[in-house]
């Protein structure tokens, strides 16, 4: 493999002139410079690309005392209209400045720009765009009442919706700008106000987004950008007594920490944590389908999705075929810089996850898997990973029992769809999953049995702005997209009118 040293020559001339800016955190409609930096480092050459702040105490002060103001003073004096068009704007802004801020993104974390264009740009339009109509849309229910305790007189009795507040948005790094917008959007749709943590990984995206909220008529302290890391910034923010929501997206090891510490202040707590998909071939499905469709349900964005197909489970009688077929994808895969157009697996985030990722393989492998293909890292300064497979795997090995978030697949076969049903739901996950097969019977049985939040049928990880999404036991509460998504950012308010 090539070393990539002339990367940033590739890049716009706007994405390399904000990467050469000298970045602050963004509070109250301004980008303020701290004292403390910290370095950004392009995952494809290891290099030094920007610098950013790393925000203190006192910012997490400024930054949630500014989202409060703007929640009770000039948002909420926005009607629904106003605020539908706020987030409109910001949805033509970002394809507007679509080569920038993909650019910035692909910098940053090492995804591809096909990926970075895709999702951070293209599926966040449509986001920004469906909250957009959702802010006009939020109701409540006029209801009969009885009161039998109150003899006289007539009730009228409603509920509405009042926006549930400062909301401390927190992200990763894997889909970092995609992630961010499915936070603010619907929060701004129902009215409330954010601070947002972006990884300390990939804070520019996060940046360029708050100056485009800016443009696009939104009040200043509406959207604040706190960066830095997450053990003092994030957990200042989950711990301040003026948030009252915590809307976190992450591993399921942070999420367990943020809902223990949100518990006693009894905040409001939406959490998208870690995920283990089975994808699940029956008999009778086609191979030419399944090959490239399980290929890249795991190596897209190089494994480093929450609903990666990450566990292959494959009815015994197409087992060596599937899993060979998805072997010669992933040997025939072409590593290099994400930034060239016949790229089709970048760098992973960093050299530590890399690191990780090998532990994890190398313990699979001393557990007794198969290695079919990978398992190594090229000779590269970047974080690079080979896509591997790891076949004939038992539940309770490591790289099955737990998340990798990297180009990993482990295999097994069934012989039954009960047998298959029990493999996919042995794991203390429950993202998604999908099932590949025509035979509806089957099917029907399978998709009641499996307990994820998605359940995807002859396609995997297909996730749309109006359909809820959200994990079930180890992988989270509460609701990103969809109608869900903005009720989650409200509370109810219970009226009574007495008429004697
Ligand atoms: P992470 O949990 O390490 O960090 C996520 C965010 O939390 C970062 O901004 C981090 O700085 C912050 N943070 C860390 N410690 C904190 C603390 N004590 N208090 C408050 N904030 C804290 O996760 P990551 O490595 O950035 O991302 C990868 C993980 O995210 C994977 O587990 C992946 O499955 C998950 N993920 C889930 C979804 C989903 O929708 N379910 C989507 C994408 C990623």
């Amino acid at each position: 493999m090539k070393h990539f040293e002339n990367d940033l020559e590739l890049l716009s001339a706007e994405a390399r002139s904000f990467l050469n800016r000298e970045h602050g955190v963004f509070i109250d409609g301004k980008m303020v410079l701290g004292e403390e930096r910290y370095d950004i480092v392009d995952a494809t050459t290891g290099r030094t690309v920007s610098t950013a702040t790393d925000a203190t105490l006192a910012d997490v002060d400024l930054a949630v005392a500014a989202a409060r103001k703007a929640l009770e003073g000039v948002w909420a004096q926005r009607r629904p209209h106003e605020r539908e068009a706020c987030l409109l704007r910001l949805a033509d802004l970002l394809q507007q400045n679509s080569r920038e801020i993909s650019e910035i993104a692909s910098i940053e974390s090492g995804r591809l720009l096909t990926n970075t264009r895709g999702i951070d740009i293209e599926h966040s339009i449509l986001v920004l765009r469906y909250m957009a109509g959702m802010a006009t849309k939020i109701k409540g229910a006029t209801l009969p009442l009885s009161i039998p305790y109150i003899p006289r007189g007539e009730f009228d009795g409603y509920t509405y919706r009042e926006p549930i507040g400062v909301v401390a948005a927190i992200v990763p790094w894997n889909v970092a700008l995609g992630i961010a917008i499915w936070k603010i959007a619907p929060a701004l749709a129902a009215g409330c106000t954010v601070v947002l943590k972006p990884s300390p990984q990939t804070p520019l995206t996060a940046l360029r987004l708050a100056e485009l909220a800016t443009e696009a008529g939104i009040p200043d302290g509406v959207v604040n950008v706190l960066t830095g890391s997450g053990s003092q910034v994030g957990a200042a923010l989950v711990r301040h007594p003026d948030v009252d929501k915590i809307s976190f997206t992450g591993s399921t090891g942070t999420g367990r920490r943020i809902a223990e510490a949100a518990a006693s202040q009894f905040k409001s707590v939406s959490l998208e944590l870690g995920g283990k998909s089975p994808f699940i071939v029956l008999e009778d499905a086609d191979p030419a389908v399944v090959i490239p469709a399980a290929a890249w349900g795991i190596f897209a964005n190089h494994g480093q999705n929450c609903c990666a197909g990450s566990r292959l489970y494959v009815h015994a009688n197409r087992y060596d075929e599937v899993v060979e077929g998805v072997a010669e994808i992933a040997r025939s895969i072409r590593l290099g810089s994400p930034l060239l157009a016949e790229t089709q697996m970048g760098p992973l985030t960093n050299l530590g996850h890399r690191d990780r990722v090998l532990q994890l393989v190398e313990a699979g492998k001393s557990e007794g898997a198969r290695l079919v293909t990978g398992g190594g890292r090229p000779d590269h300064p970047g974080a690079y990973f080979e896509p591997t497979i790891l076949a004939d795997v038992t539940s309770r090995m490591t790289p099955v029992a737990e998340e990798i978030f990297g180009p990993v697949l482990v295999a097994a076969s069934f012989k039954t769809e009960e047998e298959a049903l029990l493999l996919a739901n042995d794991t203390e996950f429950g993202l998604g999953a999908s099932i590949w097969s025509n035979d509806t019977r089957k099917i029907r049985k399978m998709r009641r049995g499996i307990k994820a939040g998605s359940v995807w049928v002859n396609v995997h990880n297909a996730l749309d702005m109006a359909l809820p999404f959200g994990g079930w036991k180890n992988s989270g509460q509460g609701f990103d997209l969809g109608e869900e998504a903005v009720l989650g950012h409200t509370r109810v308010k219970a009226v009574v009118e007495h008429f004697s």
